[in-house]
């Protein structure tokens, strides 16, 4: 065995992993976590935090990621910045491919890479993210309070969430590429129902713009080619989401359809010693509290498995 080996590798920094290198470090297992960026994950990029229990008035993301790296590594947790490029399962060993070329050893792993909403690609969504553009409508709704706001998508989450900011906003245009949605028949009533939505159909965005903040959407009707502008204060992209396996392949570890990593209750995968946690997985609710709880189950579950295969 190398110098490089570990009871427990953590792939992916954000507060799922945060948590398990939290709990892997208090259970004296000496704990590797690889994250690509910054330690954080989505949490850095949102400005306010304001449904995390423990903090009544809201805490600013970058804030609450430093605590969670703070702790992790108060209990022992080593994190080190690299791009994890594989995944080798082994017996008793799994070992890590870092981009740099090298391997790191574990006799367990937790996959916590996270997954980011899809980019819509428009011109001025990436200049006005967190300044009226966002991904999270249970995050950020409560700040377009008697606002007029856009929703762009189709799917379930655009319907759902279009519904849940009517909770806020004044009026909620949602704009989406077909005469049709994707989404369960069930939303689509609850859409049609609500007289604060107004839905925009074959309309697709062709950018974003404002001042300091999101002032407007510029849309194109894609069967009469009419271009137009509406006043927006906020505009909510739901075109879907991508989870961050593409480094593992397709074929390894038990995944759905659009490559979310399935696990059991105690966050196993398919492999065993292999867990994942957080917005990774295949889950009902992707939040940082939910984040949180699987991070430490998978380092509990992790525990477990190592006193067994001593
Ligand atoms: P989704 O089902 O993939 O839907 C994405 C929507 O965005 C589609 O309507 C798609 O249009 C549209 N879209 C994609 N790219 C676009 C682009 N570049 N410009 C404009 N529109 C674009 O994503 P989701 O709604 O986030 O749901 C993801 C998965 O989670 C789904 O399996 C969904 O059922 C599930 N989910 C379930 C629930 C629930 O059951 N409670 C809630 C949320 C999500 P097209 O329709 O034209 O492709």
């Amino acid at each position: 065995m190398s110098a490089y080996d570990y009871d427990v590798i953590i792939i992916g920094g954000g507060p799922a992993g945060l948590t398990a290198g939290l709990y892997a470090g208090r259970g004296r297992f000496k704990t590797l976590l690889v994250e690509k960026l910054i330690t954080g994950g989505q949490v850095m990029t949102t400005e306010f935090v304001e449904n995390y229990p423990g903090f009544p008035n809201g805490v600013a993301g970058y804030e609450l990621s430093q605590q969670m790296r703070e702790q992790a590594e108060r209990f022992g947790a080593e994190i080190r910045n690299g791009e994890v490029t594989g995944l080798k399962p082994g017996n008793p060993h799994h070992t890590v491919m870092l981009e740099n070329g090298e391997e790191v050893v574990g006799r367990a792993i937790i996959i916590a890479s996270g997954a980011q909403p899809r980019r819509l690609g428009a011109p001025g969504e990436a200049e006005y993210m967190g300044k009226g553009v966002g991904y999270c409508a249970t995050c950020d709704g409560a700040l377009y309070r008697d606002e007029t706001i856009a929703v762009i998508g189709g799917g379930d989450t655009a319907l759902q969430d279009a519904v849940f900011l009517t909770r806020f906003a004044a009026k909620v245009h949602l704009f989406h590429r077909r005469d049709q949605f994707r989404g369960a028949k069930l939303y689509q009533e609850k859409v049609f129902a609500n007289d604060k939505i107004e839905v925009h159909w074959n309309t697709v965005v062709q950018e974003i713009f404002g001042d300091k903040n999101v002032t407007g959407i510029k849309v194109q009707d894609v069967k009469t080619g009419t271009v137009s502008t509406l006043p927006v204060t906020g505009v909510f992209v739901f075109v879907g989401i991508q989870p961050f396996t593409g480094w593992l392949g397709r074929g390894l570890l038990d995944m759905d359809a659009f490559g979310f990593i399935r696990t059991d209750e105690d966050m196993a995968t398919s492999i065993p010693g292999i867990f994942a946690a957080g917005d990774v997985r295949v889950k009902l609710l992707r939040q940082i509290s939910t984040a949180v709880g699987d991070g430490a189950v998978a380092a509990f579950a992790a525990e477990k498995y190592l006193e067994e295969h001593p």
